[in-house]
């Protein structure tokens, strides 16, 4: 499944299906209700904008059903 990325240093989006969850702690949910993941995903190749292997929150993913 192709994921969404966005380049920290360029501010560009990419997708990448070339990644791994890491530091998975599963599903949390908060004070309200709102239900998160609390992990990190790792990029497996390097970013095609600045070559580096981003690390994101799960928070900052964005869906790609969701996406506009
Ligand atoms: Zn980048």
């Amino acid at each position: 499944m192709k994921f969404i990325f966005v380049c920290p240093e360029n501010n560009k989006t990419f997708e990448s299906e070339d990644f791994e969850i890491i530091e998975n702690k599963g599903v949390r949910t908060d004070q309200y209700g709102n239900k998160t993941l609390d992990a990190k995903v790792a990029l497996s190749s390097p970013c095609p904008f600045c070559g580096k292997k981003h690390i994101f929150h799960a928070n900052e993913m964005i869906c790609p059903f969701s996406a506009v």
